[in-house]
């Protein structure tokens, strides 16, 4: 496979002036959920230009010296962050192409041209590079670049990421053939994790695909393989609604617990959350509003007005009404205060309010999956025997060697009657 990278370059050598600022979230959230740790509060913004004719004209003339297009290398690149030689070729009929331009950290002028990945020459780059609005007089710290490089397909593992042929030889990142920071942590603290419980005799470690992302990414790599970089899209996942980033500690801190590595601390930020959330949800499940209170909010919101005074729970579902709009309501306020109910907590009650039906039904198609995930095929079952598989099916299960018949049906090419064949054949 190929990937590469766009120029770092001087922001003290960019005119922002000629370029649109694009400013962080208002609201930034967090990744840990511990409480020591806030949200940032400074940001720095990132900025907008984009190429022209002009860019892409001087661009061109570089094509002849690139490796990429005279044919020296051949292999695949990331669709979705194709180089900019690419992007014009693949591409001819666009004007332009925009660039984001993004600073590298608080601490540093270095500055990362986003949307400018390429491997031509330098001189090439720096001078297509000057015929960029605000980049005119730009200086470079370092050219782009591309590399290849080779991986073992992922086919060849098991859910721990081990290896099926060599006993104790995990894989994990890059020579999976995936690409990024993220896909690669994600599997390195799969593996490892796995690697240690497998050292001390323990029950394996898997993420199921409705749990976790990672257990899309790993699940997708060894069933499917991949004919390209591999990345970690939202849309890969079926479960979108139960794997959401606010309730990744209720998905995963009891499992980290369970095999010792969320402390005793973390649980019990957990099971506070939880504890009143559900507090919250009750709350709102039993108590009535007063619809003289009611009433002139909604009709700000253009929502239609109450008849009869009903329960919080209905008026939170309401799509125009949030959390935000209730929270001053007499009842709620006083709730609030009196239980010191946390803003997590009261926004996870929020989400369960206004998604439970579509939570609901992902749950209950999460369940059937797990169901046939339960099922376990023998390591040396003989697919070939079984007359009424397709051929496909055949050739695929005995290559692919899926440990169960949730793993089966997940690999493209075996249809609901390959499975029922196999399912007959497990008893089942
Ligand atoms: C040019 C370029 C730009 C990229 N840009 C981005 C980006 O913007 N965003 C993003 O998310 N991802 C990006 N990626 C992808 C990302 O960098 C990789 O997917 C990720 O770093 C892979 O991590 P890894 O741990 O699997 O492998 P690596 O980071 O390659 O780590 C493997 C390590 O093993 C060591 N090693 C190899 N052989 C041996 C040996 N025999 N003994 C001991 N050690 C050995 C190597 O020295 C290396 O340190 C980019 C990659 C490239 C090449």
């Amino acid at each position: 496979m190929k990937t590469g990278t766009p120029p770092r370059v001087d922001g003290r050598s960019l005119d922002y002036s000629k370029m649109d600022e694009q400013k962080g979230d208002e609201n930034p959230s967090k990744f840990s959920f511990s409480p020591g740790v806030k949200a940032l509060e400074r940001q720095e913004s990132c900025f907008i230009t984009h190429t022209s004719e002009e860019v892409h004209g001087l661009l061109r003339l570089g094509f002849d010296r690139s490796p990429m297009f005279n044919g020296s290398i051949q292999s695949t690149g990331p669709r979705y962050c194709p180089s900019i030689e690419d992007k014009i070729h693949r591409f001819a009929e666009k004007e332009r192409h925009q660039l984001f331009v993004e600073p590298e950290g608080w601490n540093t002028v270095e500055v990362y041209v986003n949307g400018f990945s390429t491997s031509l020459p330098s001189d090439i780059q720096f001078k297509a590079l000057r015929a960029v609005r605000g980049f005119e007089s730009v200086r470079f710290f370092r050219p782009g670049y591309a590399i290849e490089y080779d991986y073992f397909p992922p086919t060849q593992l098991k859910h721990t990421l081990e290896t099926k042929l060599v006993k104790g030889l995990f894989f994990a990142g890059q020579i999976n053939g995936t690409t990024g920071y993220e896909e690669a942590a994600a599997q390195g603290i799969m593996a490892g994790i796995n690697a240690h419980l497998k050292g001390h005799e323990q029950p394996a470690f898997v993420l199921g695909r409705e749990e976790a992302y990672i257990g899309v990414l790993i699940d997708d790599l060894i069933l499917k393989g991949t004919e390209e970089p591999y990345r970690m899209f939202t849309s890969r996942a079926e479960y979108r609604t139960l794997l959401r980033q606010d309730n990744a500690d209720e998905r995963l801190t009891k499992k980290a617990f369970e095999i010792g590595l969320a402390n005793e601390k973390r649980m019990q930020c957990l099971e506070e959350k939880q504890e009143q959330k559900n507090k919250t949800l009750s709350f709102l499940r039993n108590t009535s509003y007063q619809l003289e209170e009611v009433n002139p909010l909604l009709e700000k919101k253009e929502s239609s007005l109450a008849k009869q005074s009903d329960k919080y729970y209905k008026l939170l579902s309401r799509p125009n009404i949030s959390r935000d709009d209730i929270r001053d309501l007499s009842n709620v306020k006083e709730f609030l205060a009196r239980y010191c109910i946390s803003e997590e907590a009261f926004e996870q009650a929020e989400i369960e309010v206004k998604y439970s039906g579509y939570i609901e039904k992902e749950r209950k198609n999460a369940d059937k999956l797990k169901r046939l995930e339960g099922i376990r095929i023998p390591t040396n079952f003989h697919y070939q025997d079984l007359a009424s598989l397709s051929s496909e099916a055949k050739e695929k299960l005995t290559r692919i060697r899926p440990e169960t018949m949730g793993q089966a049906s997940r690999i493209s090419g075996i249809n609901p009657s390959d499975l029922s064949v196999l399912l007959v054949k497990m008893g089942r």
